[in-house]
């Protein structure tokens, strides 16, 4: 019982209701490894702390995945509490605790349901598969929740839901009775990046052409013909950005401006130099800034331009005004105005 502390990362701070805009950013800033027993991280999780199941080392994002033995998923497509709870019992597989989200009613229940692997997970590839095959099949998930780098916020329900802080799955005979090739959507949606990923082991039965296609030559860079051609939801994969509503105006601008990351919109290595996504350039002539009021830039010392965000989607994507632009980084971004 005392050594039941479960590592994962963790911010203590109660939020009582869901956090907006920048808070968002300071809880992911915050995010520290932590060890925590269920019954605590439980009872945190109720009365608004933050999480991240997966612990990451070295940074914030999917690639700093490191190790799992928690296992979160997200329910807000209206399926009952009760009901969901049920199903996964009668599939022999019991969470540990079950929590209401910011956003939760009683007329549209929104919660997450929180398991326990019997031991510590270190190869992603076995953890994505059991995220995939508890997603698969308990079904009405927010696809969002795949994610290797996904945090949870928590709720403001103070009860905690099911408790069974002892309960434990095994991933092995998880995947062995129920994993199912259609699974495997959610592994593929959630690896996009045009780069080169480290190990193809992932993959070993990826029917995708891209994974084993290496004769695309010209480097084409995936996310900025996205945003040519407008796709959405490439790019909502490719970002896999959390969900942000904002209050008013100022706040909504401040985060497009400041928190948004330009070299990882338009998937760029080494933002000090590199070839302008903007025009043909064969010797590297753009980078990416911060002015001092901690605005990014995108700069071309060729064409002489500086543009902030908003203004290199309208000139990469082309847009026939301004106000298509800013829909089309809400879409991408998952971000909305109250
Ligand atoms: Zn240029």
């Amino acid at each position: 019982m005392n050594d039941n502390k479960i590592k994962c990362m963790y911010f203590d701070h109660r939020f009582t209701g869901k956090p907006q805009g920048k808070q968002c950013g300071w809880v992911q800033k915050s995010l520290t490894q932590t060890d925590i027993t269920i019954e605590n991280l439980a009872d945190a999780l109720c009365h608004g702390a933050s999480f991240k199941p997966g612990v990451l080392v070295g940074g914030n994002k999917a690639e700093n995945w490191y190790q799992q033995q928690l296992f979160g998923l997200d329910f807000d497509n209206g399926v009952m509490i009760e009901d969901t709870y049920n199903k996964v019992i009668s599939l022999g597989i019991t969470p540990c605790f079950m929590y209401t989200t910011f956003s939760h009613k009683e007329e549209h229940h929104k919660f997450r349901m929180i398991f326990c692997n019997d031991t510590v997970i270190t190869d992603g590839n076995v953890r994505d598969r059991l995220q995939a095959t508890l997603m698969g099949i308990i079904g009405g998930i927010d696809e969002v929740c795949f994610n290797r780098d996904r945090l949870f916020f928590g709720g403001k329900g103070k009860v905690v839901l099911h408790p069974d802080f002892e309960a434990r799955i095994n991933a092995e005979s998880i995947i062995e009775k129920y994993w199912n090739d259609d699974f495997e959507q959610y592994i593929s949606n959630a690896k996009p990046k045009s780069k080169k990923r480290n190990s193809p082991a992932a993959s070993s039965k990826s029917k995708d052409k891209g994974d084993t296609n290496k004769e695309y030559q010209p480097y084409e860079n995936l996310n900025v013909k996205a945003i040519k051609e407008h796709d959405v939801e490439y790019l909502r994969k490719v970002l896999a950005h959390e969900p942000i509503e904002f209050e008013n105006k100022n706040e909504f601008w401040d985060y497009i401006y400041s928190e948004l990351d330009i070299a990882e919109l338009i998937d760029i290595d080494d933002p000090r130099s590199f070839c302008c996504v903007l025009h043909d350039d064969r010797n590297p002539s753009a980078n990416i800034f911060t002015t001092q009021n901690g605005v990014q830039k995108y700069r071309c010392c060729s064409e002489n331009l500086t543009l902030n965000i908003k203004q290199l989607i309208e000139m990469l994507g082309n847009f026939k005004s301004e106000y298509k632009a800013i829909q089309f980084i809400m879409d991408i971004y998952n971000l909305c105005r109250a």
